[in-house]
């Protein structure tokens, strides 16, 4: 019995999404931008601290806002599974404010739907860190923004150079674990999991 986890990832477009998820499974970039058109399930497995979880990794195409209701997520394609996430990963281009702007607006519906007394897990990024130079904003004073006044995690990569792309996935998981997963238990194919590119040890 393994536990599951569904991580929706969501962004502005360019930010880096499709990218971080693709280095993380896959170990693969492209320099070649093509935009996400439609919702995209991965399941990647994952052994964090001697226990494997099952990822359902959600990369969500542009939306203009969170769905508001169940409706609105099953009229929209693009958000199907989005409400009903386990963690979310909000990704910005640290040399993008209009992304950041993106970002908060969206970590305010979840916690708008989620009420406050919400536990779920919730992950900043801030991607593209290789161009560092064009920084909107010095990463002490996001850090400190995100991490004390939204209350959730924050973490800086480069999808590009994989760098801090397996930390991120294991801060999230850790945070999720620590917090207590849903109870949602099923069985999976051991074998289908540990095929090569799948099975990420953290
Ligand atoms: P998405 O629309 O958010 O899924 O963004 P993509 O993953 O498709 O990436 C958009 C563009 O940004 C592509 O041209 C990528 O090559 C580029 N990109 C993604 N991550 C990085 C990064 O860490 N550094 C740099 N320099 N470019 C990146």
């Amino acid at each position: 019995m393994v536990e599951t986890l569904s991580i929706a990832v969501i962004g502005a477009p360019g930010v880096g999404k499709t990218s971080i998820i693709r280095q993380f499974i896959y170990n693969d970039f492209s320099e070649v931008y093509t935009p996400t058109r439609s919702r995209y399930v991965y399941r990647p497995s994952v052994i964090l601290n001697g226990s494997m979880y099952e990822l359902k990794v959600l990369d969500v195409p542009p939306i203009s806002s969170f769905p508001s209701s169940s409706s609105q997520e099953w009229l929209d394609l693009r958000c199907r599974g989005v409400r009903n996430a386990n963690a979310y990963i909000l990704v910005y281009d640290i040399c993008c404010v209009e992304s950041f702007e993106y970002v908060k607006m969206i970590r305010q519906q979840i916690v708008e739907h989620e009420g406050s007394s919400s536990e779920v897990p919730i992950l900043v990024v801030g991607n593209k860190r290789d161009l560092q130079r064009q920084r909107f904003m010095p990463r002490r004073a996001v850090s400190v923004l995100v991490k004390k006044t939204w209350k959730c995690g924050y973490v800086e990569c480069s999808a590009k150079f994989n760098w801090h792309v397996v930390l991120l996935f294991k801060e999230l998981l850790g945070i999720a674990v620590a917090r207590g997963l849903r109870q949602n238990h099923t069985s999976i194919r051991l074998q289908g999991a540990l095929q090569r590119n799948r099975c990420t040890i953290m």
